[in-house]
């Protein structure tokens, strides 16, 4: 199998982005519906803008694997994946295409309103599995999405730990203490750093302070 059910006490509250990572839309598509796979998700968004819906959302895809995110465990269980047609990191990293970008939103907001999905909670792989994963990765434009994901935080301090702000956007605590650097490395490519090493620099605060709280 490559689904599963969602237990009752489960809802969904997440919607988590990815990228296929495979060299061909066809073959990402044949994997997807695999039963032997291991792998599934609920919606395909090929370059050219068309939506496959793979999965009914009301059941249990298996995209995100070993994952957490804020104090839950296991996103699968909370949450509809989508994956974005591009070779990925290890087979020729692409742009994504303004049809995948309209595609998304698209969805994005229907989703949002079936399933009463909050900005906040849409997500990136590369967030809930920051040691195992890069998807959607740097070329993927958060502010291309028509969400405000950062948009229920105010703050007047300026003098948050780093530690504090892995945790005000939303990185597990546990995750934290043990992938660190990695936690820096996915918000460096949210915040589509060109140049993604595990060094701190004064620009890169700034930066990610100005991604939570402006
Ligand atoms: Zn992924």
């Amino acid at each position: 199998m490559n689904y599963s059910f969602r237990k009752k006490n489960k809802t969904v509250k997440y919607i988590v982005i990815h990228y296929t990572g495979m060299k061909s839309l066809k073959k990402a598509y044949l994997r997807l519906i695999n039963l032997n796979s291991v792998v599934s998700t609920h919606y395909l968004i090929s370059k050219k803008g068309i939506i496959y819906n793979l999965l009914c959302p009301s059941i249990k895809a298996w995209h995100a694997g070993k994952s957490r995110w804020k104090n839950d465990k296991g996103i699968n269980d909370y949450s509809i994946g989508i994956e974005l047609e591009n070779k990925g990191h290890e087979h020729g990293y692409e742009n994504f295409s303004k049809k995948q970008y309209q595609s998304i939103n698209n969805l994005i907001n229907f989703l949002s309103s079936n399933f009463n999905i909050k900005h906040r909670d849409i997500i990136f792989h590369s967030d809930i599995s920051p040691n195992r994963k890069k998807d959607p990765g740097e070329k993927f434009h958060l502010n291309k999405l028509e969400i405000s994901r950062f948009g229920h935080l105010s703050s007047n301090r300026h003098n948050y730990s780093i530690v504090e702000l892995l945790l005000i956007y939303g990185f597990n605590k546990n995750y934290i203490k043990k992938y660190k650097k990695h936690c820096i490395l996915s918000v460096k490519r949210t915040l589509n750093y060109k140049n993604i090493n595990p060094h701190l620099s004064k620009k890169f605060y700034f930066d990610f302070y100005n991604l939570l709280f402006n």
